[in-house]
């Protein structure tokens, strides 16, 4: 089996679920008790902390542990408009964010706030102008993501940042970096972003583990879950150790050669334009240069046909986000493509170890399809 959607799920190293297995055999105390065992699973959660928030770029005491991107994403939007409240009940995002954070904003607009949803260019990008420019004296909250997930656009949210603090904005800006981290090179401490999502099983560790970065403007935030007091009060319940064992390894072992693996992935890419783009019919979609997603179309095959038939040639690509389950993509929507190409969208997204010979299939498998079946009318 060829897997190439590392952006909906990545494999878990054996050295990452090591680390899993031994927190869940080994190190299984509640890290509240106050005997050894209990203590050792506080030192666990607390070593796991300073990995990530150190491959996030920040300090450790800035990071909320969460059970995924999902529930950082909610998080941040709940606990920007909360503490905002006061300044404003207007946001401002983009019509491509991940549905963890439009839903929040459309729970937010029944709650009486308004939103303005920013469209992309047909490429797929966003610029800080148009964010600038959509900005009000009531905006308190700001949502744009660090790399679309089903176009691999990057968004200038150093410049977003720079921006709002230009025009004197109190808006608070979070980012949905689910996509950037350990993708797209940034340190939360000086990206400008005062909320930044992140996912650990989109870079090798279990699914059910994520977390939150919270900037020095974040003050005495509002729970999201209040209990036992646990993540500093911010988000109660007894830690999930294996979880956070195996992000932290999955973290160490992408960290380990970064550069060199990203270099990789990026040549790996432009091979994969050249080979795919050789095909008649396909175009691509966008021009995100995220090192790990690419977007193409074979014009005029469905694209949830072209994703089965190639499934069933054993090559795993997806026809978007895995969040869409057949449903036609919003983020192709607001792009405005043909509506010939939208329909065949494909994305391709590699890990670490994709290699130009599963490529080579996809491209075979591919041709394949093209040759054996007919397009839609
Ligand atoms: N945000 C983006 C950009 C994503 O791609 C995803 C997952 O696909 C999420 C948020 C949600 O993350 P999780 O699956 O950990 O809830």
């Amino acid at each position: 089996m060829i897997y190439l959607d590392h952006a909906a799920t990545t494999p878990v190293p054996p050295a990452v679920a090591d680390a899993v297995r031994d927190a869940l055999v080994n190190q299984y105390g509640n890290p509240s008790s106050q005997y050894p065992i209990g203590r050792e699973a506080k030192a666990l959660v607390a070593r796991c902390r300073e990995t990530v928030a150190s491959a996030l770029g920040c300090q450790a005491e800035r990071l909320v542990f969460t059970a995924c991107g999902t529930e950082s994403d909610n998080f941040a939007l709940r606990l920007a408009a909360w503490q905002n409240r006061h300044a404003g009940r207007h946001i401002v995002t983009t019509a491509v964010e991940h549905s963890a954070v439009l839903e929040p904003c459309h729970w937010l607009e029944q709650e009486g706030w308004t939103a303005t949803y920013l469209k992309p260019d047909r490429n797929g990008n966003i610029t800080a102008e148009q964010v600038a420019a959509a900005v009000r004296s009531d905006t308190a909250v700001v949502s744009v993501m660090l790399v679309n997930n089903e176009t691999g656009c990057v968004f200038p949210v150093r410049e977003i940042a720079d921006a709002l603090r230009a025009a004197g904005s109190k808006a608070l800006l979070h980012t949905d970096a689910v996509q950037g981290f350990l993708k797209v090179p940034f340190r939360a401490d000086t990206l400008g972003a005062d909320l930044i999502s992140v996912s650990g099983h989109k870079l090798g560790a279990p699914k059910g583990v994520g977390a939150l970065y919270l900037g020095e403007r974040i003050r005495n935030p509002r729970p999201l879950l209040a209990g036992g007091g646990q993540e500093d009060g911010r988000r109660s319940g007894t830690e999930a150790t294996a979880q956070l064992a195996g992000f932290a390894k999955a973290v160490e072992l992408r960290m380990e050669r970064l550069d060199e693996t990203l270099a990789r992935m990026a040549a790996l890419k432009a091979y994969a334009l050249d080979r795919l783009l050789a095909i008649d019919g396909v175009v691509r979609v966008g021009d995100g240069s995220a090192p790990h997603i690419l977007a193409l179309s074979l014009v005029g095959y469905p694209s949830a046909n072209v994703v089965e038939d190639l499934g069933a040639q054993g090559v795993c690509i997806s026809a978007g986000s895995a969040c869409h389950r057949g449903r036609a993509s919003h983020v192709y929507e607001a792009m405005n493509l043909p509506k010939k190409v939208k329909s065949g969208v494909l994305r391709v997204s590699f890990g670490p170890e994709t290699t130009e010979a599963e490529i080579d299939a996809l491209a075979a498998a591919l041709k394949n399809h093209r040759d054996t079946r007919f397009p839609m009318l």
